[in-house]
């Protein structure tokens, strides 16, 4: 292989000191076998690169990430920051400079983990870079705020440009799937917001005459998502309902362990995410489920292999997913959250161990 492809690796905080070596372990492995040529650049950030280098998104980091072909982010656990001006929370920087748009939260079935259902197999896009979050819907000043101690206003931003992007990427996925893309909104009573939301996905339907589209009010979607999950494939949607619904159908499949995250833009960068938090709660001890994160660093070398074009890291993807359902099946190696006997460690030597 030719072209070599320039990965960075950021653990985050907590847990992600835990789950992002694994993952980073077993896309090595994968990378051996089909020859794939990665230069692995760890960066600072979070709460261990504020003590040593002063600020939790240092300059130098997001500098070098410019230069990169996608990176691995571990979760950040921002909540247990300490107040300061150097103390940010990385994640609507990173999502706004680069562009990552689209937040691609896949959730599916394997067997014997705890899941409601055996037949699931859907992906909810999630609109990124405004909604409702005051922390990246805004250029400069917080889109919540309080005129006086009886008041608080939130507010949303939606844009034809964003609608659009988010509802794209939606409509390639379900392209390269079974073909069936339900965008979920509530334009009943949100007309102007949600409105412009479903103009735009109605918009580019003529674009996908293959795609069958549908559309769920936001709170029938909720109950649905729960009774008859099996039934939808690719579903789209604005960022707070899609940040919702994204945790819920991670309760479907054996929980947050269970729930990665790839980060998408136009084509520049990509940026593997995990679904779920630093889960400060389970810290240290060895039984975070590294899944998501490896679910995760796969889905940026799949979207990477395609996108580049290079057949080499198609396959070494391949391999990562292959590795993964042949260790979610040892209920002696998978972790206690998805049924399993085994903690991290047991977890990654199966997934590596399945790989060679
Ligand atoms: P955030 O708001 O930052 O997404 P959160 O408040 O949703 O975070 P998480 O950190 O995602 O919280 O954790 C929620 C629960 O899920 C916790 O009990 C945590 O231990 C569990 N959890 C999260 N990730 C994992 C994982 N990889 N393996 C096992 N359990 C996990």
């Amino acid at each position: 292989m030719s072209q070599k492809l320039r990965v960075g690796i950021l653990e985050g905080d907590d847990i992600g000191h835990e789950i992002v070596p694994v993952a980073v372990e077993v896309a090595k492995a994968a990378a051996k076998l089909y020859k794939v040529d990665i230069e692995w650049i760890p960066l600072p950030i979070g709460r261990r690169s504020l003590d040593t280098h002063g600020h939790t998104l240092p300059p130098n980091t997001l500098e070098t990430l410019h230069t990169l072909d996608g990176w691995i982010l571990g979760p950040i656990g921002h909540r247990a920051y300490p107040k300061g001006a150097n103390a940010i929370n990385p994640h609507p920087i990173l999502r706004k400079q680069f562009n990552l748009f689209a937040n691609v939260r896949p959730t599916r079935s394997y067997p014997d983990i705890g899941c409601l259902r055996d037949d699931i197999d859907l992906i909810i896009v999630r609109e990124n870079n405004e909604g409702f979050q005051p922390d990246r819907n805004m250029l400069v000043g917080n889109s919540e705020f309080r005129p006086n101690d009886e008041v608080t206003l939130s507010m949303r931003v939606i844009t034809r440009t964003g609608s659009r992007n988010v509802a794209r990427a939606a409509y390639e996925l379900a392209r390269q799937r079974r073909k069936h893309l339900t965008y979920v909104h509530k334009d009943t009573v949100f007309k102007l917001g949600c409105g412009m939301f479903v103009e735009e996905c109605k918009k580019l339907a003529i674009e996908y005459p293959d795609v069958r589209v549908d559309d769920v009010i936001v709170d029938t979607f909720a109950m649905r998502l729960v009774r008859d999950p099996q039934n939808f494939d690719v579903v789209v949607t604005t960022n707070m309902f899609g940040d919702i619904l994204s945790d819920e159908a991670a309760g479907l499949v054996g929980g947050l362990g269970m729930a990665p995250g790839l980060c998408i833009g136009d084509g520049g960068v990509v940026m593997a995410q995990a679904t779920h938090g630093s889960a400060p709660d389970i810290a240290g001890k060895g039984i975070a489920n590294p899944y998501s994160m490896i679910e995760s660093t796969r889905m940026l070398f799949d979207w990477l292999g395609h996108s580049r074009k290079i057949p080499e890291v198609v396959a070494m993807a391949k391999a990562m997913s292959d590795a993964t359902t042949k260790a979610l099946a040892d209920a002696n190696a998978r972790t206690g959250d998805i049924n399993g006997k085994g903690n991290t460690a047991t977890m990654s030597e199966a997934v590596l161990r399945a790989i060679q």
